[in-house]
């Protein structure tokens, strides 16, 4: 294969490959792996290119080598195989390197970073703010919780990656951002050595879209490669968003193949993100799953005597009557976030007008929260309930299988929630993948008729029913 000599060294074939790969790799492709190339010729039937670092390298070689040979074999260049070699930093100087502080290339990504954090800290990193309130010491352990923190304490200490990615799901204000600056805080404090980067799925998204737009998808990889734990909030926010799932998968693998830790937090389980991509689903799978449960009435009353600890410093002496707590703690079942806000708006409303806080005042002043709380129990709840009880999926309760494994808790769901809620039947239909309102009917229907003949049965759906009206 060595007779394509020295007239293939000429860039105008490596321009024609170019040309076709723009073609069948796509835009962003093209421009974040192909472009960065310098072709520099074939030598025996190896074809040479620089690169600007190992790691574009490897990805190329990985999984564009074949591609790159055979359009090279289309313009009549035979080659067997591509050596890539990295260029040094004076041809390589991009503005996102000069923002990172143009580490001489070569040097693994590791490198750069320690140099990085000795010379300027981590100011390189796009982290989003902290919360300084939101420490472990300010975090209310309960059953509901425990597990999760737990996990979040062992991320914390910084040690050796036990379970990757820590992935902590659960429904809104249950206190997932909370664990994750927690985590955060924690590690600037015992291991500032470590480079820790958060943000919310929504900002890798921003800043992905930016490097694209700006070309600068080299800074980008590179800056999220570099660091020891990556903390990314609200994962399900990428869901259907195609390039932004590739280019975070990516991130993820080379982080996990690096040993670096990574935890994601979504509203759901992983399974139950709907459009995210298979692959992806079943890598965040790979590490340890963990949900906030709903709070009970021990941790929902441990938020309120912590928090209102800490108001009572803040408000100076305002008394709080016995039981208050306790029926707050009883009556608003949502959320820890709903939780605070009425025991904000408590205080507030009690140093403005001088009164202590009583049952009184609570009733007064809190009765929009406590009236939304009265129909507390959603169509979802009770799906999720329902399918965790029966140990089956939540998207085969919600789908369109017909086994009875699954059709029979579904009826139960819908039973209950035409029990429990206020919904319509066509509204509850919506809510079970779109059914027709007299399947909701018939479902209903078939459970009563169970019930009335089956006791067991009876005794299994009043306990979800208790289980979910509490
Ligand atoms: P999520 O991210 O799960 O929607 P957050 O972490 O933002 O919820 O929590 C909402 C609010 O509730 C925050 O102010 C947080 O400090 C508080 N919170 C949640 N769980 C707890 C807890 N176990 N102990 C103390 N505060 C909590
Ligand atoms: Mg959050």
């Amino acid at each position: 294969m060595g007779k394509n000599t020295r007239a293939d060294t000429r860039q105008d074939k490596w321009d024609s490959v170019r040309k076709e790969l723009q073609q069948t790799l796509g835009q962003n492709n093209f421009v974040t792996w192909i472009e960065p190339l310098s072709y520099g010729g074939l030598s025996g039937d190896v074809l040479r290119f620089g690169v600007p670092t190992r790691f574009l390298g490897d990805w190329v070689s990985r999984n564009f080598a074949d591609r790159i040979l055979r359009e090279f074999e289309k313009q009549g260049v035979e080659a067997g195989r591509i050596e890539f070699s990295v260029r040094r930093p004076a041809q390589t100087a991009t503005a996102t390197d000069s923002a990172k502080g143009a580490q001489p290339k070569g040097q693994t990504v590791n490198g750069a970073a320690v140099n990085g954090r000795a010379t300027q800290g981590d100011s390189d990193l796009p982290t989003a703010p902290l919360d300084g309130r939101f420490t472990f010491e300010n975090f209310v352990v309960g059953k509901p919780n425990e597990l999760a923190h737990a996990a979040a304490r062992r991320v914390a200490e910084g040690g050796t990656v036990t379970f990757n990615p820590l992935f902590l799901y659960g429904g809104v204000g249950l206190g997932k951002t909370h664990l994750m600056h927690a985590i955060a805080i924690e590690l600037s404090e015992c291991r500032p050595d470590l480079r820790v980067l958060y943000l919310s799925a929504e900002q890798f998204m921003y800043r992905f879209i930016q490097a694209l737009r700006d070309k600068q998808m080299m800074g980008f990889k590179e800056l999220f490669r570099s660091v020891d734990v990556l903390m990314v909030d609200d994962v399900q926010f990428i869901a259907g968003k195609d390039s932004t799932q590739d280019e975070f998968f990516h991130t993820f693998n080379a982080l996990v193949d690096q040993g670096k830790q990574i935890v994601i937090s979504a509203d759901r389980a992983p399974g139950e993100i709907k459009d995210l991509e298979e692959r992806i689903r079943s890598r965040l799978q790979c590490g340890l799953v963990v949900d906030l449960h709903p709070t009970d009435y021990e941790l929902r009353l441990g938020v309120l005597q912590q928090k209102s600890a800490r108001f009572a410093s803040q408000y100076g002496d305002i008394p709080v009557a016995g039981g208050v707590l306790e029926f707050l703690a009883h009556k608003i079942s949502t959320n820890v976030r709903v939780l605070e806000g009425a025991l904000t708006r408590l205080y507030a409303f009690a140093s403005l007008v001088g009164r202590p806080i009583d049952m009184d005042l609570a009733q007064d002043c809190l009765a929009d929260i406590l009236r939304a709380s009265e129909r507390r129990v959603t169509v979802e709840e009770i799906q999720r309930k329902v399918a965790e009880h029966y140990n089956i999926r939540l998207s085969d309760l919600i789908g369109p299988k017909r086994v009875r494994t699954i059709a029979r808790p579904r009826q139960i769901a819908m039973f209950l929630s035409k029990e429990l809620t206020t919904r319509s039947l066509p509204e509850i239909g919506r809510r079970f993948g779109g059914r027709d309102h007299t399947t909701i009917i018939h479902g209903v229907r078939k459970v009563e008729e169970l019930r009335a003949s089956d006791p067991q049965f009876a005794e299994d759906v009043d306990l979800l029913r208790r289980l979910l009206a509490r």
